[in-house]
């Protein structure tokens, strides 16, 4: 099996992928642990692989052939999810009922029907009772998949009839490495929310501000290297976000500054550990140019007015740019 985005967890990926393997994978299955920790990730890659038609059992879910398509677009027939619902965000017995309705007809497409249960806020008494019977016998080819912060989620009796594995956080160095790449943050800053959020991927990724900020840096990036190396066309689609997000053009124009400044050191010969954007910006850009553009992006990072007309102000700001950068 692949884990592809699930990090870490190496004995658990072990058994799983062994037990799929040897088509032994259990009719039943808990993926328990904390918020962040990846549980519906592991639960999407196990549904997809279980319907996979890649033939590989070792590569599943491939991730190309038609089922796991169907799967990536939450279109696949065979996958159920069942989510809670209400005030209460349990899932209820109404669901459940749909749920034994619906697990007795034969998969559509797959050798199996998968279904989905995320559990994180709860399931009542009697959706559970419900289930018992059919966790207990259940049709064949049939797979469930229960998500939940905690085992004792679950009453006993559903408890016994399944198999928990248990997730954890990976080593921080690890999730600090996994969300430099996927939130194009440098890595130092990678490590400090890893250290922060204890190698928690789903909250380093999602923390409010955090989350922000590497979304800044990365639209940052993309405007940066647009201007020194594409067309106004080029820079305008890369600033279009902005448009829509009032709050990040600050913070994408602070960014930005953090750029231009990095790439003026290095076109001024100080020795950096140089990330590849400035260095890229530097070759592109004459050094009074590159000055210019901190200051200009400093002075923006610092404009925002409150009824600004976002379209404008984007448009107006990268025309600013190219005019300062000499394009
Ligand atoms: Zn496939």
């Amino acid at each position: 099996m692949q884990f592809e985005n699930f990090v870490g967890n190496a004995a658990l990926k072990k058994a799983l992928s062994g037990a799929f393997s040897r088509r032994m994978l259990p009719h039943a299955i808990l993926l328990a642990g904390e918020a962040g920790l990846g549980k519906r990730t592991l639960a999407g890659i196990l549904a997809r692989a279980a319907v996979c038609r890649g033939g590989d059992r070792t590569a599943a879910p491939c991730g190309v052939c038609p089922s796991c398509i169907r799967a990536a677009a939450g279109s696949h027939p065979d996958i159920r999810i069942v989510t809670g619902s209400g005030a209460s965000g349990a899932i209820s017995a109404e669901s459940v009922e749909k749920v034994i309705g619906d697990a007795y007809r034969r998969p559509e497409e797959a050798d199996v029907s998968v279904y989905l249960l995320f559990v994180e806020k709860g399931i009542s008494d009697a959706a559970q009772n419900k289930l018992l019977k059919l966790i207990e016998e259940p049709p064949p080819g049939v797979i469930f998949i229960f998500t939940a912060p905690s085992a004792d989620i679950l009453l006993s009796t559903i408890r016994s009839r399944v198999q928990t594995f248990t997730l954890r956080a990976p080593e921080e160095q690890e999730a600090a490495a996994y969300v430099a790449e996927k939130a194009g943050i440098s890595m130092e800053d990678a490590l400090a929310l890893s250290a922060l959020h204890r190698g928690n991927i789903g909250r380093m990724l999602s923390d409010g501000e955090n989350g922000r900020a590497a979304k800044a840096a990365r639209l940052a990036g993309e405007i940066a290297l647009a201007l020194a190396e594409g067309t106004e066309h080029d820079l305008l689609a890369a600033a279009a976000p902005l448009i829509k997000d009032k709050p990040l053009f600050p913070e994408a124009a602070d960014r930005l500054q953090l750029l231009f400044r990095d790439a003026c050191m290095l076109k001024s010969g100080v020795r950096m550990d140089a990330q590849d954007i400035p260095l890229r910006v530097s070759r592109r850009l004459p050094l009074k140019n590159l000055l210019r553009l901190c200051d200009l992006t400093a002075q923006y990072a610092g404009y925002m007015q409150r009824n600004a007309n976002m379209a404008l102000l984007v448009t107006a700001f990268c025309a600013k740019m190219r005019e300062t950068a000499g394009k």
